[in-house]
């Protein structure tokens, strides 16, 4: 059997026509997280997706819009009891969002408590240039056995990697991770068993245009090549990690 691809952080609503882009990844058979930016965006996209097999939808508040919309984490939690997938959620300390990064980790903090206090959850984070920040914050506030977070595009030092696999993180891995050196080597030493793949579609370019879940393939065979594996094993390795992080044997993306 040919293991199923993953592509466990996307932006289908961002695409040109929701609805088109989830039945082209249901129809293409990839097990697809699909992240939403502001909490208001998550009803229809959970609609559009809870009777798929393959496609999922998560319930997030983007640090970048933060600074924007912090009110709307009210409206986050209400939604939370009905969301398994939590996404996008975490820090962006980059110039143009670092001065909100306070309120940022003040909203971080609330909706990793809230996930511990519910259980179950699965998060998909974003850490750009706040690797440690975000660690942290996971360490207090979201006990292993209460959530599982999947470092999404991570882009910090092999030591803080070491730490969040030693905090029970996976990390979903795309092309663009493994066009430079230093991503290459920090992409060949996370551990095997904490490996997935993403797209971060539309936000990522292949072949010179923006991508689609489809494109995970290519992501497996490049982090094959990187670390000395057969493309099948390596989609199936990927495919046993997502079943270990929705913690059961079933289809993986059941909720
Ligand atoms: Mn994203």
């Amino acid at each position: 059997m040919k293991a199923a691809l993953v592509d466990f952080h996307c932006h289908l609503d961002l695409f040109p026509d929701l609805a088109s882009a989830i039945s082209a990844a249901e129809t293409a058979g990839i097990y697809t997280l699909t992240v939403t930016t502001t909490p208001r965006a998550w009803p229809r996209n959970y609609d559009l997706t809870r009777k798929t097999k393959y496609i999922r939808a998560a319930l997030g508040l983007h640090p970048q819009l933060v600074a924007e919309r912090s009110a709307e984490i009210k409206l986050w939690e209400e939604y939370l009891p009905h969301a398994r997938y939590v996404g996008e959620v975490g820090i962006d300390a980059g110039p143009q969002y670092y001065r909100s990064v306070d309120l940022q980790k003040e909203i971080f903090a609330t909706i990793l408590r809230k996930c511990a206090e519910t259980g179950g959850k699965v998060l998909t984070v974003h850490s750009v240039r706040a690797a440690t920040a975000v660690l942290d914050l996971i360490e207090s506030h979201l006990p292993r056995h209460r959530g599982q977070v999947v470092l999404h595009w991570f882009t910090g030092s092999k030591s803080e990697a070491r730490r969040a696999a030693d905090l029970g993180c996976y990390f979903s891995v795309n092309a663009a991770m493994m066009r430079n050196e230093r991503g290459c080597g920090l992409v060949a030493a996370l551990p095997s068993d904490r490996l997935l793949t993403e797209t971060d579609a539309p936000f990522t370019r292949a072949d010179n245009r923006s991508t689609s879940p489809s494109d995970v393939k290519a992501t497996v065979e490049a982090l094959a090549a990187l670390r000395r594996e057969t493309p099948e094993n390596m989609a199936h390795m990927i495919s046993s990690n997502l079943r270990a992080v929705l913690g059961d044997a079933g289809a993986p993306l059941d909720d």
